[in-house]
């Protein structure tokens, strides 16, 4: 009972907690899928007239997808959609956003220009409506039969990437070999997706052949959610597209699958990671103020520019949208979370590169410090912690885009072009000197969330005033 006291009750009760967590998460080994493959739209909600929706279908099928409700549509090739209903939300189609409110040749139509339009062969493609996904035939000016492009944009992906679905376009050669793929929307931070391009991952797409049997593509370091999600997407839509494809394709597509495992360098950044943490922790040698710049430097260097291994509070969100935790982004979590139980939120104090290069900045140029800034300590506090609440109450609601609220990723990226990058690199060159770690202080929803993890475990509140893990240099000091 006293070591339980000295150890301190909340800090082992989170402990606790973070440990059922991980084990939970651990046993089930899987993203908590939202969800089924399809949604089933409601449809035309109100109206009275049977409507033709189809033409290919039979029984209780269309050229789109099954119905669903109690519309009869045996024996004929047509479906209606509802008659007057209160509930309409049992009518529906299957396979669709926008393609199964339009009419099917609308669709198909769209899907053929999409095809020519992103064709790296420029091709003539012909779509043609199915009674699974739809999907394009292309042909060359001979009219010899050249291959096939199917997306995803009909379907209701389970994948999440980093930020929400990626919606995908692939064109298979005759053989079934994919030939190009291709990223038609998504809400990823920029700079993940130009890492993903970079590093060839479009290229080694190109070596997988829709085929029974498991398949590999390297996932992209510093981008292992968004590449991998890549993966699943296409393993998504060909297992989705199986029936049809095997009408069209020499091999069966069924029994395909496709994973994007992380090269062997993830055990080496997790091992990174461990020393980094072990140092900050260890009690036997006591870090003197430059070993601890040095440290602060050396994961710059290293989680910054050579990984772009950030951690942010989208990581920790993962389970809830649906988004598989890898063991690197999981073990990271657990050190930073273990950081904010037991360190007082270590990872902002010493270890986060967007934060040490704010801190650098404004301990080298000192001399364009703002003498009044109007804010004080405790009002950004508190505005940082609406300003998280309401990021992460909007990604949790389906507003994936304010995902993008972090500029960590986009710096170290380096992507030169990009404006976020800019923007990025204005806040730690310039705003950091002006008002010294004023991202950290004031916006960020990262250390908003360890800084309160931090402060509701501490033993005694008794005269704690308000803390943040990302403190202004020793050396400075800012007028409020
Ligand atoms: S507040 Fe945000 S940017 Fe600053 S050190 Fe913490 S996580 Fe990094």
């Amino acid at each position: 009972m006293v070591a339980l006291e000295r150890l301190g009750r909340r800090r082992v009760a989170a402990t606790l907690l973070l440990v059922v967590v991980v084990a939970v998460l651990w046993v089930r080994a899987e993203p908590l899928e939202t969800g089924p493959a399809f949604r089933i739209d409601p449809v035309d909600p109100a109206h009275a007239q049977p409507r033709l929706i189809g033409r290919t279908g039979e029984t209780a099928s269309t050229g789109f997808g099954l119905m669903t409700g109690a519309v009869p549509t045996r024996g004929h090739g047509y479906a209606l959609l509802g008659a007057a209903e209160s509930a309409p939300s049992g009518f529906g189609l299957l396979g669709g956003d926008d393609p199964a409110r339009t009419d099917p040749g609308e669709a198909a139509a769209a899907l053929a220009a999409r095809a020519e339009a992103g064709d790296p062969d420029g091709y003539r493609a012909l779509a043609q409506a199915t009674e699974g996904l739809p999907l394009a035939e292309r042909r060359d000016r001979a009219g010899r039969y050249r291959g096939l492009y199917l997306d995803n944009l009909g379907l209701d992906s389970r994948v999440r990437g980093f930020a929400g679905p990626l919606r995908i376009g692939v064109y298979l050669d005759a053989e079934g070999g994919v030939r190009e793929l291709v990223l038609l929307e998504s809400r990823e931070t920029p700079s993940y997706l130009h890492r993903v391009e970079r590093a060839g991952f479009y290229d080694r797409a190109r070596s997988v052949e829709i085929a029974p049997g498991l398949q590999r593509i390297d996932a992209v370091s510093g981008a292992t959610l968004t590449s991998q999600a890549l993966a699943r997407a296409l393993d998504e839509l060909i297992d989705s597209a199986a029936p049809v494809l095997d009408e069209h394709l020499d091999r069966p597509a069924r029994g395909f699958a496709l994973e994007a495992p992380l090269s062997d360098r993830w055990i080496w950044q997790l091992a990174l990671l461990l020393v980094l943490f072990a140092l900050v922790w260890q009690r036997r040698w006591r870090l003197d103020r430059t070993e601890r710049t040095l440290l602060g430097l050396i994961s710059l260097v290293t989680l910054g520019f050579l990984f772009n291994l950030g951690f942010t509070y989208l990581n920790l969100l993962h389970p809830l949208l649906g988004v598989s935790v890898s063991a690197l982004v999981g073990g990271y979590a657990v050190l930073v979370l273990l950081g904010a139980i037991w360190d007082d939120n270590t990872y902002c104090r010493h270890l986060c590169p967007f934060g040490q290069a704010q801190r650098l900045v404004a301990r080298l140029d000192q001399r364009s410090r703002w003498r009044r800034w109007p804010l004080g300590a405790r009002t950004m506090y508190w505005l940082r912690l609406v300003l998280a609440a309401v990021l992460i109450g909007g990604v949790v609601l389906g507003a994936e885009r304010w995902s993008g609220f972090e500029l960590f990723p986009d710096l170290f990226a380096l992507d030169v072009g990009s404006p976020w990058f800019l923007l990025a690199l204005f806040l730690v060159l310039r705003v950091a000197a002006w008002v010294p770690m004023l991202w950290c202080r004031l916006l960020c929803p990262t250390g908003a969330v360890l800084d309160l993890v931090a402060r509701a475990v501490r033993p005694s509140r008794r005269g704690a005033g308000v803390r943040v893990a990302a403190p202004v240099p020793q050396t400075l000091s800012v007028t409020s």
